[in-house]
């Protein structure tokens, strides 16, 4: 596939999947026509040799494995980690409200957004409702709305005349809420509740609890004089997302030596830390599980961790030409001049030279250049899922990532060849097995 139909395919998948309930939604409907078997935690498993399966943790996290056809302790587990959450807006559970003849909706912040560029975007809702149901039992659906619904109006620049000096700042409580409607003859609260019991087509009384992500409903686009460029929403790490299954979903590794994983964590941008988080126990659950289900011991779980490597892909700093003073001279990595690879003295990244090296020799193996990155020593280094899962599972881990621009914006820009080069250099990380 060319690099410009590779990244058509990740916008397709960023624009059917605006919170991570819908990413593993669309991420089931991808799997569907690669015989993947979905296992349920709460049921006696039995795994084949060769066998393709994946399994749900609370509707967010998915973690999907094709098992080799050598033990696990033998060879270990070849992994590769992403997260499907975003930073941004979340509904409060008692979001609506009325004031001066409008309907509001409250919101709390999710990690770290650029809160400015929430400003003047068709916003809409998606996500899960909880209700229940005529004869008592308590269901989940989902709830994407397509069109826009909800706005955060800026403020003119004839009431705020230092805006273009001082930067927009948005009081975090009392100056995000976003406007829904003109009020009518019903309370905000039945009005919000008859909307989303239209939406999926349920009576509102129904309703007991809702989990709801604020989306930009503008699709995804190519940009740049040859349209070397890509921007859409939740590149970061929806993009990372779509390369890990890209290589899982290839061909040349449904069968394999090794056991393959590819573990994808909603909760990554709040410091993962939850019972479907990077921290939790979901990955080291699903390991154990597939060791014991081979009748391996503790000790064979312990020599197949010993063996295992783990890519930790997300996003990574690109160079922004306008502002150079925010980047180390010697670390500046560029859109479209391949894989980074992030370390970190302090281990908010969990790369070390011997990872780094070894997925050096993979890009090199398939032609795929990579750049370094260290950030300033005065700013404070963000951090990803790598190093929490290499702490608890003692599984040697390299912090990779393809170049970003805006990280955290509603709008975040991306090159097309990197994303090529992901896919390309993450196929041959699974598939080679020596
Ligand atoms: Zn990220």
């Amino acid at each position: 596939m060319t690099a410009h139909l590779q990244v058509k395919q990740l916008l397709d998948f960023i624009d059917s999947s605006p919170s991570p309930y819908q990413v593993i939604a669309t991420i089931e409907k991808w799997l569907s026509d690669w015989q993947f078997h979905k296992l349920d935690e709460t049921e006696i498993w039995s795994l084949h040799t060769g066998g393709r399966y994946y399994v749900v943790r609370d509707d967010s996290s998915i973690i999907l494995f094709v098992i080799g056809t050598q033990p696990v302790a033998e060879s270990g587990y070849k992994i590769i980690g992403a997260h499907t959450d975003s930073p941004g807006l979340r509904l409060k559970p008692n979001p609506a409200y009325q004031d001066n003849g409008l309907m509001r909706l409250g919101v709390d912040i999710y990690g770290g957004p650029i809160l400015a560029t929430f400003t003047d975007r068709d916003l809409s809702l998606a996500g899960r409702i909880h209700y229940k149901t005529d004869i008592g039992q308590l269901k989940t659906k989902l709830v994407h709305f397509s069109e826009p619904l909800l706005r955060l109006p800026n403020l003119a620049i004839h009431l705020n005349r230092n805006v273009n000096d001082e930067g927009l700042k948005l009081h975090k409580h009392s100056e995000l809420p976003l406007i829904l409607a003109t009020v009518n003859e019903q309370l905000p609260h039945q009005h919000f509740l008859q909307l989303l019991a239209n939406a999926v087509q349920i009576e509102p009384e129904q309703i007991l609890t809702t989990d709801l992500t604020v989306y930009d409903t503008q699709k995804g686009s190519f940009w740049g004089a040859q349209q070397q460029f890509y921007t859409n929403s939740q590149l970061d790490n929806l993009a990372s997302c779509h390369a890990a299954l890209s290589a899982l979903l290839h061909e040349k590794n449904l069968t394999s030596n090794q056991t393959l994983i590819c573990a994808l964590f909603d909760h990554e941008e709040i410091g993962s830390e939850s019972l479907k988080g990077a921290a939790g126990c979901f990955l080291s659950d699903i390991l154990e599980r597939i060791a014991l289900t081979f009748s391996a011991t503790k000790t064979d779980y312990q020599r197949a961790l010993a063996r295992s490597f783990m890519l930790s892909v997300d996003m990574a700093h690109a160079y922004q030409p306008n502002f150079p003073a925010a980047y180390d001279n010697q670390h500046k990595v560029l859109v479209n001049q391949g894989i980074v690879i992030k370390t970190n003295a302090n281990q908010r990244y969990s790369t070390d030279a011997v990872s780094a090296a070894s997925f050096m020799d993979w890009c090199q193996q398939v032609n795929v250049p990579y750049q370094l990155y260290s950030h300033r020593c005065d700013l404070p280094c963000g951090s990803t899922i790598g190093p929490v899962i290499s702490a608890k599972l003692g599984i040697h881990t390299v912090d990779i990532g393809s170049p970003l621009w805006a990280m955290h914006s509603i709008r975040e820009s991306a090159g097309v060849l990197d994303h090529h080069y992901m896919i390309k250099v993450l196929t041959q990380f699974f598939s080679d097995c020596g």
